[in-house]
């Protein structure tokens, strides 16, 4: 086993315990924000996820040693080299995330997580299988390049996972000063919205300051409630269903594509409701 998705795996009875007092204490109040079977395929895609991950470090790491060979330094592990580590994945996450947004290729992997209308600590688990195949591992090349070690990079990035776990809950409103810095409900609730003014918002992991770094911050407001979910007609709790949505719209544009250019413009150009959403917009200048 790879100490990486021990990392998860050991933290898995905490998001258990953390989204067993949710749906309790939530369930008594009334609230309803979980659905079994939205959770329960939630379960399932984590599994799932794990799983490739696994199978796709196999490949990785070999591929990763054999590229920190090249190393621009030797970085030997200081509480102030594991901080930059972190500081550093941490911005590569937020251009990972945000890209996932922005590019179809990448979308039909992150999809997954935006395809619930709940928002809970579940929604945490909603990954998808096919992050590999996106390439999300290609992010993190420069650390390697850089000179930090595989088995550091692949480490930060499971904490920043684990961390993310956190950020999935209504139940925590705001948290003063705290939200300067960090990705926190609040913040990452706007993410998960389909309001207009909440797309494609706050793409941070654990530090919000890219965000407002890279003018992508927008902070939840009391007289807009986020409503949860994609822009398009999508509802199923099938995991495979929710998995392969995007790649299967994706596939058939591709069997119809006519030039190199339109292919190109499929797979790797805006997700199609983002482009939807911008002729909508220009329209409704227009007009
Ligand atoms: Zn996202
Ligand atoms: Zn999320």
């Amino acid at each position: 086993m790879i100490p990486v998705e021990l990392i998860l795996l050991a933290l898995s009875p905490v998001f258990a315990g953390f989204i067993a007092w949710e749906w309790f204490s939530t369930h008594r109040a009334g609230k309803g924000l979980y659905r079994w079977q939205d959770s329960l395929a939630n379960a399932v895609l984590a599994l799932l996820h794990q799983g490739s991950d696994m199978l796709a470090l196999l490949l990785l790491m070999p591929f990763f040693l054999w590229l920190h060979q090249f190393r621009l330094f030797d970085i030997e592990l200081t509480a102030s080299s594991i901080a930059l580590a972190f500081v550093l994945q941490d911005f590569l996450y937020y251009w990972f995330h945000r890209a996932s947004h922005h590019i179809r290729w990448l979308w039909a992997s992150h999809v997954t997580h935006h395809s619930s209308r709940q928002m809970n600590f579940s929604t945490a688990l909603r990954q998808s299988l096919t992050y590999p195949l996106s390439g999300m591992w290609l992010f993190w090349t420069p650390m390697i390049i850089i000179g930090f070690t595989p088995a550091v990079v692949f480490a930060v990035v499971a904490l920043n996972l684990a961390f993310q776990f956190f950020v999935h809950t209504q139940s925590v409103r705001k948290l003063g000063p705290v939200e300067w810095l960090f990705n926190t409900p609040s913040h990452h609730r706007v993410h998960h919205a389909c309001n207009p003014q909440y797309i494609d918002k706050n793409f941070a992991g654990v530090l919000i300051i890219w965000d407002r770094l890279f003018g992508t911050y927008v902070a939840e407001r009391d007289d807009e409630p986020c409503r949860y979910g994609i822009t398009d007609d999508f509802a199923s709790d099938n995991p495979l269903v929710i998995t392969f949505y995007e790649w299967r719209r994706m596939w058939t544009e591709v069997r119809h594509s006519r030039s190199i250019r339109q292919l190109a413009v499929i797979l790797f150009g805006a997700p199609k409701a983002a482009v939807e959403r911008q002729d909508g917009s220009e329209t409704a200048q227009q007009g």
